[in-house]
């Protein structure tokens, strides 16, 4: 058994849900878990109806709904010649249970509400897709991911109960395969006690993984607009080069550097089972893309570069002439997270202590009140950090190129730059 993820872009309009039905096609030999994301831009559209709900605005929220049921019916006329076929009834019916929501009794609980609402952009999606797949004649069943996925009641990050979650899957999901070939499902819900709970934003990803490690699966496969996983985002850096095979580790390792590659979260369970991750692209779906396993062989071949722009760094320097010791560190990571800092990177030298940061993320006035009575406090800011995995000299001249380096650190591995823009007078 294999299990593919499909993202909202993948579904985004009739065309590429047949585009999908094409990439399933080519797999008809093999038992499929096929996890899909709401269509389009639609998890957004629905936080909108959300926050309608929450704020008592009755015409917009009907007026939002109406707009998503505009979108997916259009989709469903493309997709079926038919217009008396069932999945007409059946958006219909979600959304019109969404219009009913408006006039229950609030729980009071945003998180509860919200995710009540966000995963129906998932149920509209897989019963779409699941739907075109028997009008083709593939076989396969819709099954519903919150009797499946057990969580606590962390609305909005739920976190998975894996051990009822797997017997779920033992019981209630791997045995449909006798009978059918493709079995769809919603990404990024689960449920608690009867309610709806999701997975965090993005947590379709997460869910293949849930599946695949529950039922033992040969391979998971996430399909996106990309070729694969790039050496760099291409928004900062030209000449980008596809890494062909990582391993986990590398994987994980360039996801906390801050590449927006595949969550951590979803490479764990994967890397306890040993089962490996594709990521292939659904516009060329034949080309390789690629593959993050066990072995670390490959991990060398090509230097990654991790990009984090407008960063601001801090450097606090002990008003009483005391060094940079346990003491004074203790105490200032204590200031720090009454700040609620999120450290990119740290430095001491001996007499000062130094944290970069997002500035977008960063009060400054907070920071400089929270130290000011025990250190002088310095900043610096629009710098960039630049990581760099497996790096060697052309790589660090490269980014460095008409900036000035502020800071580097640097292990085996890993260097890292903290650089600003020169600015020429
Ligand atoms: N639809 C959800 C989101 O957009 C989950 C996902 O696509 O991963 O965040
Ligand atoms: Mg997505």
């Amino acid at each position: 058994m294999k299990v593919f993820k499909f993202g909202g872009a993948s579904v985004k309009d009739a065309n590429a849900v047949k585009n999908v039905a094409s990439i399933l096609s080519f797999y008809k030999d093999e038992k499929l878990g096929v996890v899909i994301s709401a269509m389009g831009k639609t998890t957004n559209a629905m936080e909108k109806i959300i926050d309608a709900y929450w704020n008592k605005s009755k015409e917009e929220f009907t007026s939002l709904i109406e707009e998503r049921r505009r979108f997916h019916i259009e989709i469903i006329d493309e997709l079926f010649a038919d217009s008396s076929l069932h999945i007409y009834e059946e958006v219909n019916d979600v959304l019109d249970g969404l219009l009913e929501y408006f006039d229950r009794e609030a729980s009071g609980n945003y998180d509860f509400e919200y995710d009540q609402i966000v995963g129906l952009g998932e149920v509209m999606s897989t019963k779409i897709v699941s739907a075109y797949l028997s009008y083709n004649g593939m076989q396969s069943k819709w099954m519903d991911a919150r009797k499946l996925i057990f969580t606590n009641d962390t609305f909005r990050e739920a976190e998975l109960d894996w051990e009822i979650t797997t017997k779920n899957f033992r019981a209630n999901f791997k045995p449909e395969f006798e009978t059918v070939d493709i079995l769809v499902t919603q990404g990024f819900v689960g449920s608690n006690n009867g309610a709806t709970t999701t997975l965090g934003r993005e947590g379709s990803d997460f869910t293949a993984g849930i599946i695949a490690y529950c039922c033992d699966a040969e391979d998971v496969t996430i399909w996106k607009d990309v070729p694969g996983m790039l050496n760099a985002d291409p928004k900062w850096f030209d000449n980008t080069v596809k890494l062909n095979q990582i391993s986990f580790r590398e994987a994980i390792e360039l996801s906390y550097y801050g590449a927006s590659v595949i969550h951590p979260k979803t490479i764990k369970p994967l890397q306890n089972k040993e089962i490996p991750l594709h990521v292939k692209s659904f516009i060329d779906p034949h080309e390789d893309g690629t593959v993050i396993q066990s072995s670390m062989s490959k991990d060398h071949l090509v230097p990654s570069f991790i990009f984090k722009m407008n960063q601001i760094l801090f450097s606090f320097t002990p008003k009483d002439f005391s060094f940079i010791v346990e003491k004074n560190l203790s105490d200032i990571f204590d200031r720090l997270s009454k700040a609620n800092a999120k450290i990119n990177l740290m430095q001491n030298s001996a007499l000062n202590f130094s944290i970069l940061l997002d500035e977008d993320k960063v009060n400054t006035e907070e920071i400089l009140d929270l130290f000011g009575d025990h250190y002088y406090v310095k900043f610096n800011e629009g710098l960039e950090l630049v990581t760099i995995r497996h790096y060697d000299q052309a790589t660090l001249d490269r980014v460095t190129v008409d900036k000035d380096l502020v800071l580097q650190q640097k292990t085996r591995e890993t260097a890292r730059l903290i650089v600003k823009q020169r600015i020429d007078i």
